[in-house]
């Protein structure tokens, strides 16, 4: 279902960022991507969402050839991607009720429904009795959950996610590591890009390590493979 074919990222400034990539994610699978800082790992998860573009090679989600999608076609495919940040990326001035409601595709659903999305999204992450509050009013975790409940509040089939953990305790880490696996459990692929040692090696996934723009690895049940 997610598909690169001898991908190749160059960016303006000639950096190239990734090389020869070829990989196969198939529907609900949980991959974990590792590497050293300025390996590529960001690159590769942004050409998913189409945040950046192949310089050479295809990228295909669902068969589709992400490259070749037109400015109109895109907001359809992120449509079916959530996206889950290091930062959050959470609208400050929004509640919580509305940093997710915000996201959520409307168009032919009654208010009643909604509610029932945003309300139900909110549950899954434990949050329901602080869809009142301001970001700011939130921890880490929690700003980091609401970011979660906002990115699979249109049921997306894949939800990436680029550090996820990289600003949180170990605690609130392993909460969210709880929601991913919930997440993947009802059915939606997860990638996320991560530098927890412990994360990898004790909920064993798929691996895929990343030196230099290359795959240098890719494992069922892998270990981080690096000091942490
Ligand atoms: P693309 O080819 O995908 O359009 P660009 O090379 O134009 O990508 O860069 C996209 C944006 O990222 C630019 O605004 C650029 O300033 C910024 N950028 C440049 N260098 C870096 C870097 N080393 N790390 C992160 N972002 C960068
Ligand atoms: P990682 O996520 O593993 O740290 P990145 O994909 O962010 O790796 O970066 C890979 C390489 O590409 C680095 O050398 C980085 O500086 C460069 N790079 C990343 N984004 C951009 C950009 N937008 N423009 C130019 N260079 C970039």
């Amino acid at each position: 279902m997610i598909e690169m074919k001898d991908v190749q990222k160059t960016y303006h400034n000639g950096v190239t960022a990734l090389q020869g990539i070829d990989i196969k994610v198939e529907q609900g699978e949980f991959v974990y991507v590792v590497g050293p800082s300025g390996a590529g790992k960001s690159t590769f998860i942004r050409l998913m969402y189409r945040e950046v573009k192949p310089t050479n090679g295809e990228v295909l989600i669902n068969n589709h050839n992400v490259a070749k999608l037109k400015e109109k076609e895109i907001p359809m495919l992120r449509r079916g991607i959530g996206v889950v940040y290091q930062d959050f990326k959470l609208l400050p001035a929004l509640t919580v009720y509305e940093n997710v409601s915000f996201a959520l595709e409307v168009i032919e659903d009654s208010p009643k429904k909604i509610r029932r999305k945003v309300m139900d999204v909110l549950d899954l992450v434990n949050l329901k009795n602080k869809a009142r509050f301001k970001p700011a009013e939130l921890s880490g975790g929690e700003q980091q959950r609401v970011a979660i409940a906002r990115a699979i509040v249109n049921s997306p089939k894949v939800m990436i996610a680029d550090e996820p953990t990289g600003n949180l305790d170990p605690d609130t880490s392993w909460e969210i590591m709880k929601i991913f696996e919930e997440v993947n459990a009802r059915g939606t692929t997860v990638i996320m890009a991560t530098h927890s040692k412990d994360i990898v090696d004790t909920l064993k996934k798929r691996v895929i390590a990343i030196e230099h723009g290359r795959v240098v690895r890719d494992e069922q049940r892998g270990d981080y493979g690096y000091e942490s």
